[in-house]
């Protein structure tokens, strides 16, 4: 999950409101609030360790990674094949036997 700071900034929205719902019994409301701070200092901290300077080398390095796997350029897979077993040849579901082996499925 990209935004996992969000996780944390909807968990301290539904702590806090707990925090409200329960503000009779002293006790579980504070531990709601509690749990409201570490949420937001959760969502803080999860936001700063996942921000990336776009002028970073690392962050060039994963650009010229992605272009490069992009490049890559991957035959059309037929769903209509499948790949024998034994010689590892692709070829027809439709036909019985491996062209190549003549292996069974
Ligand atoms: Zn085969």
């Amino acid at each position: 999950m990209r935004q996992r700071w969000l996780l944390f900034a909807a968990l301290a929205v539904v702590f806090g409101m707990l925090a409200g719902v329960f503000q009779s019994w002293t006790a579980l409301s504070n531990a709601f609030m509690i749990a409201t701070g570490i949420s937001v200092i959760g969502a803080i901290a999860v936001s700063i360790a996942s921000r990336t300077d776009k002028y970073s080398l690392e962050a060039l390095q994963k650009v010229h990674e992605k272009a490069e796997l992009d490049a890559i350029d991957l035959p059309d897979l037929d769903f209509d094949s499948v790949s024998c077993i034994a010689c590892g040849t692709v070829y027809n579901r439709r036909l019985p036997v491996c062209p190549h082996c003549k292996t069974t499925r």
